[in-house]
């Protein structure tokens, strides 16, 4: 060996103990690496330093990162006692997260055509979002988009004032069976979808998000887009005869590129993505009608939130290995949404070491009432004698099960 190749060994020795030589992560280093990343992910970004620095949820952001609540916005007169709510129980509670259901409800000055009668003003929303910044919990304000235009016979605001906007103006709200309807007819999808091909719709659209966002100072936005039953209608001129998981893709990827102009994240239910035939979960809480494609089309910074409500079922591994986040979200059965906590611990637990791990990000509990209707029930002591079946007493179960969750989300903090 000449002086030159034991130089050459020696460096190359060297590069290999710089590169691969130090001491491994620790367990403990490693979980406290990634979930410092991923706390840091999951705040906004005006918000990340303050997340880290002041939580006293080290604990509970170790195991769980996302606890989230979501529900209709309050009517005006029930702000009050919504902030109320917000201060004196999900905040001890430890959530971090609310989606509110907006819609219409709000005094939209880009499109005052578009409010409900009485909607919310600005100075009712800085009383939500200032209390949510003094807790830091993030707020995702949500409008409808592309389904859920109309429920039953009444037709929401989008498709009422612009009705050109109509995938299929051909089927008459009027004509739709009474809930619930038969789950198998093809008559039986009960509410109307706006056409994502439309040339105008989303100057419209758009400029309410961007409102709804900048009056909440939000991050993230939830465009709903569930249970989206009117795509490609045979007789829309735009979008008949083509792909519906291209048409579904095209319209969530169109929505997250116009978030991601200012750094902001969509949320979206994730039922369209789910194979109904293949899983067995059927039309509602999966898709029955050609849309599962499109979860390999649809661009990975969208967050799923995934909803079952009457089972545990596992389908957040589905989206987390497809790399998505994924929250999963309850409803109304308190035993239920424990084992889906359960579950979602364990899956992260589990592949916490591993690419995906970080994906599995927590739990969203949904609330289908009103907010007012929900804060009676919550605040009733009588909602929480009641036994039976769920679905007989929906609003004192639905009351049940979000203590429940603050209950579970106590003991992983202490
Ligand atoms: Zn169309």
């Amino acid at each position: 060996m000449n002086r030159l190749t034991i130089f050459l060994s020696f460096l190359c020795f060297y590069f290999v103990q710089v590169s691969f030589g130090q001491p491994p992560m620790t367990d403990e280093q490693l979980r406290n690496w990634r979930n410092a990343r991923m706390v840091s992910q999951f705040a906004s970004p005006d918000w990340s330093g303050q997340l880290i620095k002041t939580s006293r949820t080290e604990r509970i952001d170790n195991v769980l990162p996302v606890r989230g609540l979501a529900i209709a916005a309050p009517s005006v007169r029930a702000v009050d006692q919504f902030v109320r709510f917000i201060e004196e129980e999900l905040a001890p509670a430890h959530f971090n997260m609310l989606i509110l259901r907006v819609d219409w409800n709000y005094a939209y000055e880009s499109h005052p055509e578009l409010r409900d009668s009485d909607p919310l003003t600005r100075a009712d929303v800085k009383k939500i979002v200032e209390a949510c910044k003094r807790h830091n919990i993030q707020v995702a304000p949500q409008i409808n988009l592309l389904g859920h235009q109309s429920w039953s016979s009444t037709t929401h605001n989008l498709l009422r004032v612009y009705p050109q906007f109509d995938e299929a103006p051909h089927i008459r709200t009027q004509d739709y069976a009474d809930l619930p309807n038969p789950r198998t007819a093809s008559n039986s999808l009960y509410c109307k979808s706006y056409c994502p091909l439309h040339p105008d719709v989303h100057k419209v659209v758009f400029a309410l998000v961007d409102e709804l966002m900048d009056v909440f100072e939000a991050h993230w936005f939830h465009a709903g887009m569930d249970e989206v039953f009117h795509l490609a209608d045979e007789r829309c001129p735009r979008c008949r005869g083509k792909c519906k998981a291209e048409l579904f893709a095209g319209e969530v990827n169109k929505i997250q590129d116009h978030l991601a102009k200012r750094n902001r994240r969509l949320m979206i239910w994730a039922d369209r993505l789910i194979d109904g035939q293949l899983t067995g979960l059927g039309a509602w809480e999966a898709s029955m009608n050609n849309t599962a494609p499109a979860i390999d089309m649809i661009n990975k910074d969208v967050y799923m939130c995934d909803w079952h409500y009457e089972r545990a079922d596992l389908t957040a591994v589905w989206f987390a290995m497809k790399g998505f986040d994924v929250a999963t979200c309850p409803w109304r059965n308190p035993e239920l949404a424990a084992i889906q906590l359960q579950n979602m611990l364990d899956f992260r637990r589990q592949t916490l070491r591993i690419a995906m791990g970080p994906r599995f990000q927590g739990i969203i509990q949904t609330v289908w009432s009103g907010a007012d209707q929900f804060l009676r029930a919550y605040y009733d002591p009588a909602s929480y004698t009641v036994a039976g079946s769920p679905a007989d007493n929906t609003n004192a179960f639905v009351a049940q099960t979000v203590k429940r969750m603050m209950d579970e989300f106590k003991k992983l903090n202490e």
